[in-house]
């Protein structure tokens, strides 16, 4: 959703090369990893027409690095937001065919090291962004502000990233013996989460 008052050039076509690739960089340096051709201002969004500059890649099953190319295909990648529009990568996409003869995968597809992942449809900075927004705000509030700000989701996606977040690191709780309650009682301070004991006991 375009912001109020945003000025936009809907239609208009950027080739890209040199310093202007430079700028993207450092505006959005998930980019990096890429060959940028062009940008698009479609009004609603802002197209990136891109593609990998890795010449090789290494299969996710066996491990091996291919720089042979089977095919290719295009595939569209959600990233951040410019100017509270969404940021869409239509990325050209190189599939290597496995050389290790055993291997079952035979052939794999390239990735944009930083930037994409196997079965992704949102850059790999993406889902992090939204689930912090979950993690803060809970669904609504949170669906809301990505809306904001030009990354539109829903509200059950972002309590659904939050969920995907690893646990975090829960250390043992710690033990109490004897002579830390009695040190306890003859200081100062006194736990409070210490039963009160009963006389009649
Ligand atoms: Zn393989």
């Amino acid at each position: 959703m375009p912001s109020a008052g945003a000025a936009t050039a809907a239609g208009r076509v950027l080739e890209v090369s040199g310093q202007g690739e430079e700028l993207l960089f450092m505006l959005f340096p998930q980019l990096a990893g890429l060959r940028v051709e062009r940008v698009e201002d479609v009004g609603d969004a802002v197209v990136i027409w891109a593609c990998c500059r890795a010449p090789q890649a290494r299969c996710p099953l066996c491990g091996s690095v291919s720089s042979r190319v089977h095919g290719g295909y295009a595939r569209v990648v959600a990233d951040g937001a410019a100017g509270g529009r969404p940021v869409l990568i239509i990325l050209s996409v190189r599939r290597f065919r496995c050389l290790d003869p055993v291997c079952v995968k035979v052939t794999f597809a390239g990735q944009a090291e930083g930037l994409t992942g196997r079965y992704r449809r949102r850059s790999v900075p993406l889902p992090g962004m939204l689930a912090g927004f979950g993690l803060e705000l809970a669904g609504r509030a949170a669906a809301r502000l990505a809306g904001a700000l030009g990354v539109p989701v829903h509200s059950s996606t972002a309590l659904r990233l939050v969920m995907a977040l690893p646990d975090p690191l829960v250390t043992a709780a710690p033990q109490v013996t004897g002579s830390m309650i009695s040190r306890c009682a003859r200081g100062r301070w006194t736990a409070r989460w210490w039963p009160t004991r009963n006389p009649a006991t």
